[in-house]
């Protein structure tokens, strides 16, 4: 492994988590009395009390469910990474065989080389 490129994307990884804590904070509203205590939960935006408009607002709740989904993902494969820069196993593909380092460039949270990615 490319010890200077670990140490470059452990720096992306913790800024990119750090950034990623914030949207999470401000665009859900942590109630903690959902079905996991705790979790955030996206806004339910008030878009209208009109029959009509209550398809837009579900479909606006389902977008914002499905971008706090992503970026809680994306967090966790964040966190992975750092724990394996941590403990020296950074850049191995889940396969086994190494990551590419264009791809850790562009993606330094990748869990799998190029190959394995599809
Ligand atoms: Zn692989």
């Amino acid at each position: 492994m490319n010890q200077k490129l670990a140490e470059e994307n452990k720096k992306k990884l913790l800024d990119e988590a750090k950034r990623i804590r914030t949207v999470l904070g401000h665009e859900g509203k942590l109630d903690g009395k959902g079905e996991f205590p705790g979790e955030y939960k996206p806004d339910f935006p008030e878009v209208g009390r009109e029959e009509g408009e209550n398809a837009s607002e579900v479909e606006q709740y389902a977008s914002n469910l499905a971008v706090t989904q992503d970026l809680e993902d994306k967090l966790m494969n964040i966190e992975a990474a750092l724990k394996k820069i941590e403990n020296g196993t950074y850049g191995v593909c889940e396969m086994g065989d190494e990551i590419e380092e264009d791809r850790l460039r562009a993606l330094p949270e990748a869990r799998t080389c190029k190959t394995h990615a599809q």
